[in-house]
């Protein structure tokens, strides 16, 4: 049993010895409103065994039917990573014991998966491309949930006891497999993290998913072995199970490359195994001895009949397929005319999708980048939180936008209208209505408000008079002030001017 104080061999002599070996594999939830194989309803955070019947709790007598929803989710899904679509697979029951399988086994696709042989292009950090070749998209289901109550991990080991909720038993899966992925050297890590988020990116494209990975809709296990250098035979691998930040992925590839080649570098054999990634620590710890396939005993389901997608509707799916995400930015990238640099600050900062929303609203470009990367991401970072979980959307800030191009804000005023948004006072217009933000354009008041000014500084009067326009600025700030801010100051200047003139 190895701990948190496993041997760790620094990760550039990991490089001079071994070549890393990777084979991710993503689960996703999909995001259809009935389970895989029956009735039942499937929104996250129902309570504890409400979203329950008997197929999906493997009563005697149940059978399952198919989802057709989520077939055409996993034929797109297969599209979009240029797999092949077989025009006939099966359902496969896998067999083993859990108490969150219900039926003592899950139903999968073994050998006659779905999709098949794709590759899927991702962009790392530096701009270069790299292919990582898929080998399989396959339908399943989910299990439901255990919660081991009275230890101190959450682990079943220390329980007291165990509950158990059936709400996710049954909820649709695709599980995305890549081929060995190999040549990526010291960017094993990064190479891991960019391909999830990649494909995050693709499946929320989609809109098969939420791809949550905090709520598990999206997870994904990091296989990973080494190789001695000059090796042709791949290593013996792990499998880090349910790993659920983009984050998390790239650390715990990194571990475990450091923690095998401290154990090969020993003389000692990795073992095959699952094994758990602590974000606390960093480190992975081990699960169970990893199965193979003939443990489970795989049969073709005989309570379902096949799948053959047809081949003129997987055309139409094709075509109807949206622009892959790396290519809506290059023509983003374009269209708004960008830096690198600019692009990979919006995508890093979450912000492309909600500055095209706003654009799409009606806001110029600029001003919606504007808004986003800069007062919308200084909030964001305050309070902690995602740019998209701010509670304002892209047709708010669009509106905002608007509001300050007809002249009815200022760009002060329009942040205290941004201000009212995010502390939930209501839309853009009823926040301009309750805090009394609007631009005060109308003239009389105004020239009020100006005579006003004129009057208390007779000084500053005469030095416009005899010539010094700058010193009109003085009045100028007077009525901004008088007016709280909410004067538009060009037209106040101009009033000044015209009343100095007479
Ligand atoms: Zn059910």
């Amino acid at each position: 049993m190895t701990t948190a104080t496993d041997a760790l061999m620094p990760y550039d002599e990991v490089l001079e010895r071994f070549d890393p070996v990777l084979g991710l594999e993503v689960h996703v939830e999909l995001g259809t409103a009935t389970k895989m194989f029956c009735g039942c309803p499937t929104a996250f955070g129902a309570p504890p065994n409400t979203q329950v019947c008997p197929t999906c709790l493997g009563l005697p007598g149940s059978l399952p039917v198919v989802n057709g929803v989520a077939v055409e989710s996993a034929v797109r899904i297969g599209l979009a990573l240029n797999c092949t679509i077989v025009d006939w697979c099966r359902f496969a029951r896998k067999n083993y014991f859990y108490p969150d399988i219900p039926k003592n086994f899950q139903i999968s696709q073994y050998d006659e998966p779905i999709a098949v042989d794709g590759r899927f292009d991702i962009e790392l950090e530096d701009g270069a491309t790299f292919r990582v070749r898929i080998e399989r998209a396959h339908m399943e289901e989910d299990t439901g949930k255990s919660l081991h109550v009275g230890g101190s991990t959450g682990r079943i080991h220390g329980a007291e006891y165990s509950l158990l909720d059936y709400n996710r038993a049954g909820v649709p899966l695709i599980e995305i497999v890549t081929k060995p992925i190999t040549g990526t050297g010291a960017r094993a890590p990064e190479v891991a993290r960019v391909y999830v988020a990649a494909l995050r990116d693709v499946l929320r494209g989609l809109g098969v998913s939420d791809v949550r990975m905090d709520q598990g809709s999206l997870r994904c296990d990091a296989n990973v072995s080494l190789m001695p250098k000059g090796a042709t035979e791949f290593g013996t691998r792990t499998e880090t199970k349910n790993v659920n930040s983009l984050r998390s992925v790239e650390r715990a590839v990194r571990h475990e490359m450091q923690r095998q080649a401290a154990v090969l570098a020993a003389g000692g054999t990795v073992v095959q195994e699952t094994r758990h990634f602590d974000e606390n620590t960093g480190f992975t710890r081990p699960g169970r001895v990893k199965e193979t396939a003939e443990d489970y005993r795989y049969f073709p389901e005989p309570d379902l009949v096949p799948v053959a997608p047809d081949t003129e509707w997987v055309i139409g799916l094709r075509k109807a397929l949206p622009e892959p995400p790396a290519e809506r930015r290059r023509r983003v990238q374009t269209d708004w005319d960008l830096s690198d640099l600019e692009l990979r600050d919006m995508v890093n900062a979450g912000a492309l999708d909600l500055i095209t929303a706003t654009v799409d609203a009606g806001a110029p470009a600029a001003q919606a980048r504007s808004w986003w990367m800069s007062y919308l991401s200084q909030e964001a970072n305050t309070r902690g939180i995602e740019l998209a979980e701010l509670p304002i959307t892209p047709v708010e800030v669009a509106r905002v936008v608007a509001l300050v191009a007809e002249g009815g804000l200022t760009n002060n005023l329009a942040r205290q209208v941004v201000d009212g948004v995010l502390a939930g006072e209501g839309t853009p217009d009823e926040v301009v209505e309750s805090r009394g933000l609007a631009v005060v354009s109308d003239d009389s008041s105004l020239v009020a408000a100006v005579d006003e000014a004129l009057a208390a500084q007779p000084d500053v009067v005469e030095k416009v008079r005899g010539g010094k326009v700058a010193a009109a600025g003085a009045i100028v700030g007077a009525v901004m002030k008088a007016t709280g801010g909410k004067a538009d100051a060009k037209r106040v200047r101009e009033l000044v001017l015209e009343r100095c003139a007479q």
